[in-house]
């Protein structure tokens, strides 16, 4: 919707919603140059990040980069202002039953509308279940704590933290500082299955015993998520008129899990292809960064206990700006390959000939 009204062209036709709106509440971060379109939305900006493992503390070389934080709440009343604001836009809180690629039409317990244009961001874990595409899950739970005493430095974030984990999994800890008292500190995996909600907790627990073991917390809140990483063909079933858009359409980068900033990208390369009648994907997938993302995954899905090694290797070899420029799929071929030689070769081979040959 934003990347449309973004388009004069768009301002024109009338644009439908159709969401019940009862999403929990998240938070979305992402790295960013400069000031960009988000920045009166944004809650938190850190412009220091830094990185742990067991040889110790290593602050990101971020050169212009800075780590940003928005709130979904205050997304939603942004968008919901603009609802309001203009007058081809309009929203229906419902959940769509089903949609009927052919005939052009959604359907919702109490409605019929048909469209000219139909995006889909309708996603369920299922759809990728049992593909033969390389997928593991980024699986988490976060606990906004209060500390008893100041031990937060809320300039700087931690983007991964491997100091407490296990290495028979690919695991880390996230740390987002607000004040010097209050963080979120996330317990993330990148792996094939998740845990139970209170194995997050023991980890979460045992992490901010052993970092901080003077220090008493009591939890202001809590978030709790499953994200797919896949090169499964979200595509499949898109057509001149229909699109998977999101999770959905396979705009969360598979080999991060990062999802806000690609979403930004991939809806403007998609409102440009229907602006000049070329088909809505088009162009929204990179082949060369498919064959990166399909690689690592493999190695992910299929190795799980080298991941926090391959992590601890990317932060160490490589400025954070370059992982950040690579991630984001802005890199030349000379700085992928920069990157990739830096890693040790032998599972990517072995994730080549598994995948490939
Ligand atoms: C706790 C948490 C923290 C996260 N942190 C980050 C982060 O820091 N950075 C990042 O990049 N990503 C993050 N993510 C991932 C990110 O939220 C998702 O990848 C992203 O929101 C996916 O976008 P989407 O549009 O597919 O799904 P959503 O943002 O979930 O939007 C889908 C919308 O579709 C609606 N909907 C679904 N089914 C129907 C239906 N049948 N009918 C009508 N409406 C429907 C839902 O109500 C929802 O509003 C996080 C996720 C969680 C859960």
């Amino acid at each position: 919707m934003n990347a449309l009204l973004q388009k004069p062209k768009w301002r024109e036709g009338s644009i439908l919603l159709i969401d019940p709106l009862d999403a929990p509440k998240r938070t979305w971060c992402f790295w960013e140059k400069d000031k960009g379109s988000w920045d009166q939305l944004t809650y938190k900006i850190w412009e220091k990040g830094n990185f742990y493992d067991p040889m110790g503390k290593l602050d990101l070389q971020m050169e212009g980069y800075s780590y940003k934080m928005i709130r979904s709440e205050d997304f939603l009343e942004h968008f919901l202002d603009k609802i309001n604001q203009f007058e081809n836009l309009s929203l229906i809180k419902e959940i769509a039953t089903e949609v009927d690629i052919t005939k052009k039409v959604v359907s919702t317990e109490k409605n019929k509308i048909e469209a000219e244009y139909i995006f889909d961001s309708r996603f369920g874990l299922s759809e990728i279940e049992s593909c033969e595409q390389p997928t593991v899950l980024q699986h988490f739970k976060g606990r906004l704590v209060k500390s008893s005493t100041p031990i937060f430095d809320e300039s700087t974030f931690t983007m991964m933290d491997f100091r407490t984990v296990s290495n028979s999994h690919c695991s880390f800890v996230y740390v987002l500082p607000f004040s010097a008292y209050e963080g979120l500190v996330e317990y993330t995996f990148f792996s094939p299955e998740v845990l139970k909600e209170e194995e997050y907790d023991q980890l979460i627990n045992h992490y901010l015993h052993k970092i901080y073991p003077d220090v008493q917390f009591s939890e202001i809140g809590s978030e709790q998520g499953v994200i797919p990483m896949s090169t499964y063909d979200f595509s499949q079933y898109n057509s001149s008129s229909y699109c998977k858009i999101g999770t959905a359409g396979g705009w969360v980068k598979p080999s991060s899990g990062y999802s806000f900033k690609m979403a930004e990208k991939k809806s403007k390369q998609l409102v440009e292809n229907l602006s000049n009648g070329k088909r809505l994907d088009q162009g929204v997938k990179s082949k060369k960064y498919l064959f990166y993302d399909k690689v690592f995954l493999s190695i992910l899905q299929n190795e799980n206990e080298l991941g926090n090694q391959l992590f601890i290797e990317m932060y160490r070899k490589n400025r954070a700006s370059k992982i950040f420029k690579f991630l984001d799929e802005e890199s030349s071929i000379t700085e992928d390959l920069q990157i990739i030689r830096r890693f040790k070769s032998k599972p990517f081979l072995r994730a080549i000939n598994k995948e490939f040959l």
